[in-house]
């Protein structure tokens, strides 16, 4: 019976018994009747091209050309410039059935014109600019010859330690499922038919975010509630956006590898979300199945893989080495074969390469559309948004256009290319990107700039520290550029220590205790630990990496000329040994009754309870006023709605965005729900003085919760609504009623 059924789904997803005439399912169908086998299973294989806009050749692309023209090759992948593309389309067009190659990229935080890494922008909470920055690099990634982006990165992370942190949107399902939607829907345009879209993926699938101690590629051991709840959203919300691909991830969950995933990639994904795209393996994980030590060699890796519904094999070579002596063997079924070939070439179709498999590769197109002026103003829209304002004493900044002179001082002013951030392309010079130096040239008309380096990163070295305090004494403000270089986070970069590396807190003293004014900025990829100098450095403005506009953008937000409006979307802890922390855990039997109440509470006695920063901090050069908390009821009905208003006012000198968020706890539950979760906000503008009312709507939707049978349930009773300008700032709360 099941076989029926699984032949009936097959047949309807791909429309064959139905297809229209001239259809795409129709041309699938036919194109999959006349191909072999070992075509089939090339279309599997998905090769590294390493060929770089800029670069050299590398790799033996001679043989990959040839392996290419045998139809032994599906996709390539890291190759980007359309006269490249195109050497490698050539070679496709002389196989016997001429089917194009699919060229994919990681094109994760723009193309040639780079923005802020994701993290950073995940900071703004404007899903606008979120999706702009995605369409920009979706446009000139298009132009360049890319169809395809690894991407976006929709992994929920809770532990800073883990270096890809910085590719994600933070900790939160909400935020991070709406992110997602805004990247997928940005990078994919009006849909993959056109010139400027460029197709997405979701990855990486799943739970990679969760790998224990926050070490990259580790095992993930995880209820299947937590992974309903908290790291399940953002995938479901990329499929509802339509992104075309998914990549699964490195990690085992709870034993199985997930390229080995059956429940992951056939039941949740293909069956119960009804996903039609497909899945690729994450960069050799297939055959790192077997160091999982979850197969004994690659035949069985394959087979395993192919079974459960992973679609693409991304350089671990198991699929084209094994998979024609597996259907030999009777493992795999020519029937699981053809879905995966069907669902590749649908997309190969849908992205049009079949009309014209060049339209990707015009050099006239290439040169018009990467690096234009409205992009630059976007790239510099974004990373001021990114910027989040931790720390202002006395009102520190904005400073004035009148100040007489700044100390720039710190391992960052005069970074040029870095500004980046990992996971940047090499496409475009160095000269596009603005140091911080230079973009402080261009707003200090009336200041004069002073310059000591002081320190390096990663120095234990103090012996540039007395230049860096005679030029701060000589200064009216410092501002100090500090933090991780740009490849210290990413892939393969966990840290045990996130501390501000080398010397710099070192540094950072003595340039406050010169009394000067101090403002730091600290740049990195992900939270980091910065004890004293949160507590004594009177401003600080968290830069991350933010791309080639980051001079530009932190001179305007320095300057006033941007009052800065970013909220982090993770915790800062305040020490390596509180992680994980995160804003939405439960609570316990136990819970400390202030920060320091260590009375056989659930606490360290070493440390406060509370984090450094909490999620959705973020401070403005203006203030605001929440006020007049309105309930439209106090008792809901099970399928009705409440309407929750409150007033905002710009309290303050400055026009600015507040971002407001809605936060909600069902207090007594079974199972357990968080102590608060985000569950709406808004951000929006306001002049000083000015006030807006703001309507949230509850409906049964922001209450349900998955229970131990993973049914999505609501239950009657008591729920607390809190309105705040951080997960740590609540300043409005109500609560009513849900009916039975
Ligand atoms: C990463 C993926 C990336 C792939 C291709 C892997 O190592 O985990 O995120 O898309 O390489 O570059």
């Amino acid at each position: 019976k099941s076989i029926i059924i699984t032949f009936v789904l097959f047949f309807t997803a791909f429309g064959f018994a139905f297809a229209q005439p001239g259809s795409i399912p129709q041309k699938v169908e036919a194109l999959v009747r006349k191909m072999t086998l070992a075509e089939k299973i090339g279309q599997l294989n998905q090769y590294n091209g390493d060929w770089a806009a800029t670069g050299p050749v590398t790799t033996d692309v001679g043989n990959k050309l040839d392996a290419i023209k045998r139809g032994e090759v599906g996709s390539i992948l890291n190759i980007v410039g359309v006269q490249h593309t195109r050497v490698f389309q050539e070679a496709a067009m002389q196989s016997r059935l001429k089917i194009p190659l699919l060229f994919g990229q990681d094109v994760i935080h723009g193309y040639s014109v780079t923005f802020p890494i994701p993290l950073a922008e995940a900071a703004s909470w404007d899903l606008a600019v979120i999706e702009r920055s995605a369409r920009i690099a979706g446009t000139e990634a298009a132009a360049g010859g890319v169809h395809w982006t690894f991407a976006p990165m929709v992994d929920i992370a809770r532990d800073p330690r883990w270096g890809r942190v910085m590719e994600g949107a933070g900790e939160d399902p909400y935020l991070g499922s709406l992110i997602a939607t805004a990247r997928v829907k940005g990078f994919q345009g009006k849909g993959l038919g056109n010139l400027d879209a460029v197709m997405a993926c979701a990855k990486h699938f799943t739970a990679y975010g969760a790998a224990i101690g926050g070490r990259d590629y580790n095992s993930v051991d995880m209820s299947l509630r937590t992974l309903w709840e908290v790291y399940l959203p953002p995938f479901k919300a990329a499929v509802d956006a339509g992104v075309g691909t998914f990549m699964n991830s490195f990690n085992d969950l709870n034993g199985t590898p997930a390229s080995a995933s059956h429940y992951l990639q056939r039941d949740i994904l293909k069956d119960k979300w009804g996903f039609k795209g497909f899945v690729v393996s994450d960069w050799g994980s297939i055959g790192e199945m077997i160091n999982h030590g979850y197969v004994k060699d690659n035949y069985d890796a394959a087979e395993a893989a192919i079974n459960a519904g992973n679609d693409m094999d991304m350089e671990s070579r198991s699929y084209i080495n094994n998979l024609a002596k597996l259907v030999a063997a009777k493992k795999v079924s020519v029937k699981t074969i053809d879905e995966a070939v069907s669902r590749i070439l649908t997309k190969k179709y849908e992205l049009g390469l079949f009309d014209d498999p060049y339209r990707f590769s015009n050099a006239e197109r290439e040169k018009s559309m990467l690096n234009t002026g409205e992009h630059i103003a976007a790239a510099r829209d974004a990373a001021r948004k990114s910027i989040v304002l931790m720390k202002n004493d006395n009102q520190l900044l904005p400073l004035s256009k009148n100040t007489g002179s700044i100390a720039l001082i710190g391992p960052m002013v005069k970074l040029k290319k870095e500004n980046k951030g990992f996971w940047s392309l090499d496409v475009g010079d160095e000269s596009q990107v603005v140091s911080l130096y230079e973009g402080m040239q261009q707003q200090a008309s009336k200041t004069k700039l002073l310059y000591a380096k002081g320190c390096d990163v990663t120095d234990t070295s103090r012996a540039a520290f007395k230049e860096a305090y005679l030029t701060a004494m000589q200064a009216d403000v410092v501002v100090m550029a500090m933090g991780e270089r740009f490849d210290m986070t990413g892939e393969a970069k966990s840290r045990a220590n996130i501390h501000l590396p080398g010397v710099q807190e070192e540094l950072i003293k003595a340039i406050v205790a010169t009394g000067k004014p101090v403002v730091v900025l600290l740049y990195a990829g992900r939270p980091m630990v910065f004890d004293w100098t949160a507590d004594h450095a009177p401003a600080i403005l968290y830069t991350w990496w933010l791309g080639n506009q980051a001079g530009n953008a932190i001179a305007d937000v320095l300057y006033g000329n941007y009052n800065p409006s970013a909220k982090l979307p993770i915790t800062f802890p305040r020490t390596e040994g509180q992680i994980p922390i995160y804003y939405n855990h439960y609570n316990t039997g136990r819970p400390a009754k202030t920060d320091s109440d260590v009375n056989y509470t659930s606490a360290y006695i070493d440390l406060l309870n509370s984090p450094k920063f909490a999620f959705g901090h973020g401070l403005s050069y203006t203030t605001f006023k929440y006020d007049n908390l309105k309930l439209s009821k106090k008792n809901m009905l099970k399928d009705g709605a409440i309407t929750v208003s409150f007033d905002l006012q710009n309290t303050g000198k400055y026009p600015g965005e507040e971002v407001v968020q809605l936060y909600l706890r069902d207090i007594v539950s079974q199972p357990l729900r968080p102590v608060k979760e985000l569950k709406d906000f808004k951000k929006l503008l306001l002049q000083p003085g000015g006030k807006k009312t703001i309507t949230f709507t509850i409906n049964k939707d922001k209450l349900a919760f998955y229970n131990d049978q993973l049914q999505w349930i609501t239950q009657p009773g008591e729920f607390r609504v809190m309105i705040g300008s951080a997960s740590d700032d609540i300043r409005l709360q109500d609560s009513f009623i849900l009916a039975n």
